[in-house]
């Protein structure tokens, strides 16, 4: 049995790992168009700003690795087509330029996605970047390095924008955030993101919501700003983090489902509509598992979930995706935000009942040194009771809340059954009511 998989990050490797454990016999080619593979594009921010040192503990794997377990990755090569019909990959390889086709029994694609460029005037600039691999990360710290720039702009508030904000301070530039929405975050309940707006005003980040870029000006390198508001910035540095597109483009005309963003529709067995044909991550759609309904959720997470399916299913197996609550955490110098299940905003749209629970108590005990405040917004169906959603934002903590909640999501906890939950605690960890009882206690 032959497998070809496009795409050797999250989602690719993970498949082409999962298909040589089910199946020892099989041939597995892997194409990528990039000679980075299977690297952690969730630290590229840290790589940024030197929290992480060394370029190759965010790409510890190169080709070589994988030969040892007979899978053949194959990097900077680029599949241009996909013949569904003759089950064959026409690639190009882009050192010599050859074309060539590849054959397959079972086909998975892992392609990704691939940060929106919106059409400004001067966009094409130097000093003007994306983020999404580590090239995108070296010619940043290339840019850094050469020119010290001392003025960013961040164009988009989302969970990207914040953390590279954070990297640009650190490294001693000043720097405006400018956000189209009304409030940054625009994935979290605004009275949320407003308390995160907050925070970074503190840390003398400028936060322009409400606005966008309409050109940028400067003589071969990005000097200037001009925005919606009337206002002209003077910047040596932007930074372009608007969202993500599917990478699916070379899969025009192929036969394969895409939704009207691009991305590759899946079922909760990653098969796309064509037999044979598999698809995870980034490049592919999601269940949202409050509602059934087929989502873009771009997330490492949920890549690698689906990559393992994907692979296991591929090789016979019968795994189903149970779908995604949409959990996401982040942090922006010492806060933390997080969030699972719905918002407030999107029960809405969904036409649901809720009810709302909002706590602001420590993470531990007040009377052990350290203690800090955090505020969890919960949400609850009214005639379930089910916790169905919850954001947080505070310094310490954090991150063992939200997975607390999205469990109680995922296995349908009541807002009654959070108080009763019987959580470990010592003054250094928690309190004797922990904020999770709390949130049980205002929702009862
Ligand atoms: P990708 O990582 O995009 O890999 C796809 C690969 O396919 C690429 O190497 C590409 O070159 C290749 N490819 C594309 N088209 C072709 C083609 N036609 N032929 C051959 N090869 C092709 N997620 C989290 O869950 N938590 C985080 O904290 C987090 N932080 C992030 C921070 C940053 C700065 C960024 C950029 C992303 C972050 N993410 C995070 C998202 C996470 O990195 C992605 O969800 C994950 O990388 C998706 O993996 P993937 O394998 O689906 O796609």
């Amino acid at each position: 049995m032959k497998y070809i998989v496009i795409g050797a990050v999250a989602g690719g490797m993970t498949a082409a790992m999962k298909i040589r454990r089910n199946d020892d016999k099989a041939e597995i080619v892997v194409y990528d168009k990039d000679t980075d593979i299977s690297y952690s594009g969730c630290s590229l921010t840290y790589y940024i700003s030197g929290v992480i040192e060394n370029r190759k503990s965010i790409v510890p794997r190169d080709s070589q690795y994988f030969k040892k377990f007979n899978v053949d990755v194959k990097t900077a090569h680029e599949v241009l087509r996909v013949d569904t019909q003759n089950k064959k990959v026409i690639v190009r390889d882009l050192i010599t330029g050859n074309i060539f086709e590849d054959g397959f029994d079972k086909l998975i694609i892992a392609t990704g996605a691939h940060p929106v460029v919106p059409k400004i005037d001067g966009i094409e600039l130097e000093g003007i970047f994306v983020l999404r691999n580590v090239k995108d990360a070296d010619r940043i710290k290339m840019y850094i390095n050469s020119y010290c720039p001392k003025k960013a702009l961040i164009v988009g508030g989302g969970y990207i924008g914040l953390e590279m904000a954070e990297a640009l301070k650190v490294l001693g530039m000043d720097v405006v955030i400018i956000e189209k929405q009304e409030n940054i975050l625009p994935n979290m309940d605004s009275d949320m993101a407003r308390l995160v707006e907050n925070y970074l005003e503190e840390k003398e980040i400028t936060v322009k919501t409400s606005t966008s870029v309409l050109r940028f000006e400067g003589d071969k390198r990005v000097t200037t700003a001009i925005l919606s508001d009337g206002s002209r910035l003077d910047v040596d540095f932007v930074l372009i983090a608007v969202g993500v597109r599917p990478s699916t483009q070379f899969l025009e005309g192929s036969g394969i489902q895409l939704l009207p963003n691009g991305a590759i529709k899946v079922d909760e067995y990653m098969r796309t509509n064509i037999e044979g044909i598999f698809a995870a991550g980034d490049c592919a759609s999601v269940y949202f598992k409050l509602n059934g309904k087929t989502i873009y959720m771009p997330l490492g997470s949920t890549a690698n979930k689906m990559g393992r399916i994907a692979g296991e299913n591929a090789t016979g197996g019968n795994l189903k995706f149970s779908g995604i609550l949409a959990t996401s955490i982040f942090k922006v110098f010492d806060l933390t935000v997080a969030q699972t299940g719905y918002t407030e905003k999107t029960a809405q749209q969904d036409g649901i009942e809720y009810e709302v629970g909002h706590i602001t108590k420590p993470h531990i005990t007040t009377a052990y040194p350290g203690a800090e405040k955090m505020t969890i917004k919960a949400l609850a169906e009214v005639y379930s009771r089910k916790i169905i959603g919850a954001q947080i934002i505070g310094t310490k903590g954090v991150d063992k809340r939200i997975d607390v909640l999205a469990t109680a999501i995922f296995a349908g906890l009541t807002a009654d059954n959070l108080f009763q939950l019987d959580l470990g605690y010592a003054p250094p960890f928690s309190s004797a009511k922990d904020p999770i009882h709390y949130v049980g206690m205002v929702m009862s």
